[in-house]
């Protein structure tokens, strides 16, 4: 079995969420997708160790937000990496409740969908839950985010709970180009794996392309996770 093949499939990039006894917890999902049209369904696979997943078994409906390519790094470092038993990740987020009670992003979204779940399927690591849509609302203009622009552009990482193994679109995303910083090394985050690219830099903090690792402000930290320089390794060109 060759897991390249596997980095050739194609990916949106989700905020999946759910309410459950008045609290919201919400995931980064790749993994939505429509079944049917009439009546809508959707699908979409949660890893089982994730608080998400508890929360959509219990309450039986979950939203999904379409996040936009605009969507900064450290948003989905706040969805993806951290975990909603140890804050409320819709703490200083803008959100509204659906009419299933689910909450719904307000910022760094296109559109969303809500749905009650019809059926559900435990499938090794993950559960797929199948949903009637209820509701779906267009927020905003403009491309969604895909799962290979993430790591392409914007040098994502993947959490070790994600359907798709870690490092799989780092890989991907390290396609030299031969402009004049193409020499610099590149490091990576020992936590979360987010590569700092010198050819991108990172424009959500103010870091310009071209900029060397070694250059970065003593305060910078890793977009996706939070953690501060020395947490990083150079990587094999
Ligand atoms: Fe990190």
């Amino acid at each position: 079995m060759d897991p390249k093949a596997f980095y050739k499939l194609s990916y949106g990039l989700y905020v999946v969420a759910s309410t459950l006894d008045g609290k919201h917890n919400g995931q980064i999902a790749n993994t939505v997708f429509q079944i049917s049209a009439e009546p809508a369904t959707i699908a979409v696979s949660i890893n089982k160790n994730n608080l998400t997943n508890t929360y959509i078994k219990n309450s039986k409906i979950f939203s999904v937000s379409i996040l936009p390519q605009t969507v900064p790094l450290d948003f989905i470092g706040h969805f993806g990496f951290k975990s909603g038993r140890d804050i409320d990740k819709f703490q200083g987020i803008s959100f509204r409740q659906g009419q299933t009670g689910a909450p719904i992003l307000m910022e760094n979204s296109l559109a969303y969908l809500e749905a009650e779940v019809i059926d559900s399927l435990e499938v090794e690591t993950h559960t797929v839950f199948i949903g009637k849509v209820v509701n779906s609302e267009v927020l905003g203009e403009g491309d969604p985010m895909t799962y290979a622009y993430y790591f392409q552009v914007k040098s994502g990482a993947t959490p070790a709970s994600a359907p798709v193994p870690v490092g799989a679109g780092i890989k991907q995303g390290q396609t030299g180009s031969k402009s004049d910083s193409s020499h610099l090394k590149k490091y990576e985050c020992s936590t979360c794996g987010y590569v700092y690219d010198p050819e991108i830099g990172d424009p959500d903090s103010g870091i310009a392309p071209g900029t060397p690792f070694e250059d970065l402000p003593d305060d910078w930290v890793c977009p996706l996770c939070g953690v501060s320089k020395s947490e990083f390794y150079p990587v094999a060109p």
